[in-house]
């Protein structure tokens, strides 16, 4: 890669047209570049990634759509979380600090996918209703567009365009066709999901977590219904049914705490199952190429954070783009790949037990001088991660990594581990 090269970089692909891709092409275009997305229909009846972080609100309004975003969504005030009969945290958005919006959404996505699309149309970036091809030049670390595709873009690009951007999530089209080596996360669990009617929710409008059995599930409210998945073992999940759907709907039924929270649930929709979500692209910016979004690397959805990554990730890319040279490329991919580490470590902390351990600790000892000094400053930072507006701060990531080591007191954390 020279500096020439992303520099002169005038006409931009975007393979796909996920929340990544559109944020991307919105910026592209807005800054003059001439952008084609390639938008295959999605065929799932259901997109996973309905619940946002408030991190996300301050883009929303910089593309200009969380008027629209907001209209056919819920307000999310917060987040409650059910360990065990008595490990039960409730975290308000309006209690965080510094500069950040203090509410997410919960949104369908697909309509939350549409609002970006035809954002990104109106921006001016062109949309191919097609499957993009890509293939290598040569042995070079070069990518073009299949000549099938090109020739279905007219002559949009006058030619190849001058970068391919891979934004076609959990299909990794580049990593595949290069050969790019990933990292997986430890955990192999399954999620199932689908829409329910209605469930038990303790807080308006607020994801709740709640720790299985084995595994643990969300119920993510949506206007007129709730998004309701289960994350398991895969070994575990087989125990249920021949078929995703009973699984699904005998776990709703066996699993002592599902059967309390969602037992009358009635669901109405087929049932969606994913495998494999901890994947981290060990690269994501080649010659004339980068990855975003789930595309460079997607972890484990507990805390919500898939789409505020993937977006985050257009915003560092666009701006590396618009800078044009090979530091700020590399830099951007220095930053994905450290953005995607944190968020690994904070989930970590979520199924070994140690996270929840600590809020416990924290309240068993809220009367002592010591936890009223220091926990109003640990809860400010620890939010703020959450939420999305600090999760690159070294400061507040200190502070947790600090936390997990010697704040469980005698506690084994074990006992609120995700079995
Ligand atoms: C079980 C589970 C639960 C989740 N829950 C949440 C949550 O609550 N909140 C959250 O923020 N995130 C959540 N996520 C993560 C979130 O879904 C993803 O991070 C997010 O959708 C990634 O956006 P993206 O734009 O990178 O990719 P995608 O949304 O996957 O978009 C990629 C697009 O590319 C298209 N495509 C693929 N191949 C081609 C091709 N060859 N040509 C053209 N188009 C192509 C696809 O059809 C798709 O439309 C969850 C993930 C899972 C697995």
């Amino acid at each position: 890669m020279t500096a020439k090269t992303v520099v002169n970089a005038r006409t931009i692909a975007i393979l796909g047209a996920g929340p990544a891709a559109s944020t991307l092409a919105i910026l592209l275009a807005r800054a003059g570049k001439r952008v084609a997305l390639f938008h295959k229909p999605k065929a799932a009846p259901l997109i996973v990634g309905e619940s946002l972080v408030p991190a996300i609100i301050p883009m929303l309004q910089q593309l200009g759509v969380e008027d629209e975003v907001r209209a056919y969504s819920m307000l999310k005030p917060g987040a409650t979380f059910n360990l065990s009969d008595e490990v039960h945290f409730t975290f308000f958005f309006k209690t965080l600090t510094g500069r950040t919006a203090r509410y997410a959404y919960n949104v369908p996505r697909d309509r939350f996918d549409d609002t970006l699309l035809n954002a990104a149309k109106r921006a001016g970036a062109a949309v191919f209703e097609i499957t993009a091809g890509v293939e290598r030049v040569g042995t070079s670390d070069r990518v073009q567009l299949s000549a099938e595709t090109l020739a279905a873009t007219g002559d949009f690009f006058g030619g190849q365009p001058d970068w391919i951007i891979d934004a076609t999530g959990r299909v990794r089209l580049l990593p595949n066709l290069l050969g790019i080596s990933s990292s997986e996360g430890r955990r192999k669990d399954v999620a199932l999901f689908a829409h329910v009617d209605k469930t038990v929710i303790e807080h308006e409008g607020h994801v709740h977590t709640t720790r299985l059995d084995h595994g643990w599930s969300w119920r993510i409210p949506l206007p007129g219904r709730v998004s309701l998945g289960m994350v398991l073992g895969h070994e575990h999940a087989q125990r249920f049914g021949a078929t995703k759907e009973e699984r699904y709907d005998n776990l709703l039924q066996q699993d002592s705490v599902l059967r309390t929270v969602a037992g009358g649930a009635k669901r109405i929709t087929p049932v969606m199952e994913y495998t494999n979500y901890q994947l981290v692209s060990s690269r994501s910016v080649g010659e004339n190429w980068a990855l975003v979004g789930d595309t460079a690397g997607f972890i484990d959805p507990v805390f919500s954070s898939g789409l505020f990554l993937g977006m985050n990730g257009a915003f560092l890319l666009a701006d590396a783009m618009l800078k044009g040279t090979p530091d700020a490329m590399k830099h951007y991919e220095r930053e994905v790949i450290h953005h995607l580490a944190t968020w690994h470590e904070i989930v970590d902390y979520f199924y070994n037990g140690r996270l929840f351990t600590c809020f416990k600790v924290g309240q068993m000892l809220r009367d002592t001088l010591l936890v009223k000094l220091t926990f109003p400053h640990m809860n400010k930072h620890l939010g703020r991660i959450f939420s999305g507006a600090a999760s690159t701060s070294p400061y507040s990531v200190g502070l947790l990594r600090f936390a997990m080591k010697y704040g469980l007191k005698d506690e084994n954390p074990a006992q609120l581990a995700i079995r």
